[in-house]
């Protein structure tokens, strides 16, 4: 299943060219009183939602896939986790190229840990990324993202994959420079998810998937998630040996090699196969 959020916390199922409101379900979803959870709702209720989800996409409005404004599939992921040099060729380019090793020393994901993106940086495939700090460099980086489905912690490779509810498309926009990535990569509009998450049963190997990213299209990245150096369920062990994961937690996997500047006014598409595409504008002015 493809489930997307769309035109301001509607709930839709993509089928085909279509995106059918699906949003009678949130109705469903346990009313809440302060304090209130730390994990995404209605990510945490998906496989009880389901059935009413396949019935409500029955008989829900329909929309063109190209006539709806995407809001990120998932509104409140508790954390966003970024892996750091992730695939073997984008290690060497970052230890070769002095703007993006900034004179750190580039020794491997397992040395280095993950990092962590601030929940106001996240927005929709619909919506503009804006640039700041016009001094400075602005990279893409297009890569596969996880969302966790169910709470797990010090959980082993082996037992990984039952805790993924899906995966989408997302683009781990960097601000290139000397300061920690939690705060260069956490600046408002540099965490892109979408356009909608493709639910794990749809899309059981994450494994062999082609990736890709143009701007102003010429291809800048161009490569396959078979060459992650930590795999999807080595990044949920890894990840859950730090961190307790939640429903709703998304894990962006790394980048490939490829990551390239990029200016306001530009426009990138990018692809994960089997998540879609997206197409965006960066925004014409500096913030
Ligand atoms: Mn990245």
């Amino acid at each position: 299943m493809k489930l997307c959020r769309f035109n301001g916390g509607r709930l839709g199922v993509v089928e085909g060219e279509q995106v059918i409101d699906v949003s009678v379900v949130l109705d469903a979803l346990p009313t809440m009183r302060y304090p209130f959870p730390k994990h995404d709702v209605l990510i945490a209720q998906l496989d009880a939602l389901r059935p009413a989800i396949e019935q409500a996409a029955r008989t829900g409005q329909q929309h063109a896939v190209t006539a709806v404004h995407y809001d990120p599939p998932v509104a409140n992921p508790g954390k966003i986790i970024g892996a750091p040099i992730n695939y073997k060729a984008h290690a060497q380019e970052s230890a070769e190229d002095k703007n993006i090793g900034h004179g750190r020393v580039i020794t491997s994901i397992g040395d280095w840990g993950l990092f962590l993106k601030a929940g106001t940086s996240l927005i929709g495939v619909s919506d503009e990324i804006v640039l700041r700090f016009p001094q400075r460099r602005n990279d893409h980086e297009v890569e596969l993202a996880v969302v966790i489905g169910k709470t797990c912690r010090q959980v082993k490779s082996a037992d990984a994959m039952d805790h993924v509810a899906g995966y989408s498309l997302s683009l781990d926009m960097t601000l290139r420079g000397p300061e920690f990535q939690c705060f260069r990569k956490s600046i408002d509009s540099y965490a892109v998810l979408g356009p909608w998450l493709v639910t794990a049963d749809e899309l059981p190997d994450p494994s062999q998937l082609n990736l890709w990213l143009h701007v102003n299209g010429q291809t800048r990245q161009n490569a396959n998630t078979r060459d992650l150096i930590f795999d999807v369920p080595r990044l949920i062990e890894f990840a859950s040996s730090f961190y307790t994961l939640q429903p709703g937690d998304v894990i962006m996997t790394g980048t490939p090699e490829g990551v390239g500047p990029v200016v306001p006014g530009d426009w990138i598409e990018a692809g994960v196969q089997g998540l879609g595409t997206l197409a965006m504008r960066v925004a014409p002015q500096y913030a």
